[in-house]
């Protein structure tokens, strides 16, 4: 797949609010914020979408869960709660075709996470 944005922060080609890093992942505020906190967790693996996990990525996948808790617990919001999702392709509002989990906190959150309007055709 071709380089996205998310590819440039982790080489540090531009700059993140890094909030926590491994050989395997990283975490950083997005740049804007859906939610009092909102960060993202990626792999430094590049996938493109939910739809390109392979077998092998399985434990990676299940990894960005275990960094987004383990920093909901340092900053304190793990009992309050959160939501940490991923946004696949079109219909799921995907900017950005490296996957990340969007961890959203500090408020009680609004579901279902969409309008009205229904898709016709
Ligand atoms: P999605 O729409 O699910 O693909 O989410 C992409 C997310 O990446 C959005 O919430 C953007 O605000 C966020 N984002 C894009 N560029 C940056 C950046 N340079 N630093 C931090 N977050 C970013």
């Amino acid at each position: 797949m071709s380089d996205t944005i998310f590819s440039k922060i982790i080489n540090k080609e531009i700059p993140a609010e890094i909030l926590y890093e491994d050989d395997l992942a990283l975490a950083f505020k997005d740049i804007n914020p859906q939610a009092p906190i909102h960060f993202l967790v990626i792999p430094k693996k590049p996938i493109a979408t939910i739809n390109d996990i392979q077998v092998e990525d399985k434990a990676l996948v299940g990894h960005l869960y275990w960094v987004a808790a383990t920093i909901a617990k340092e900053q304190g919001f793990a009992e309050d709660g959160y939501r940490a999702v991923m946004n696949c392709n079109e219909d799921g509002g995907q900017t950005v075709y490296h996957i990340h989990l969007h961890v959203l906190a500090g408020k009680a959150l609004g579901w279902p996470p969409y309008q009205a309007t229904l898709k016709t055709g």
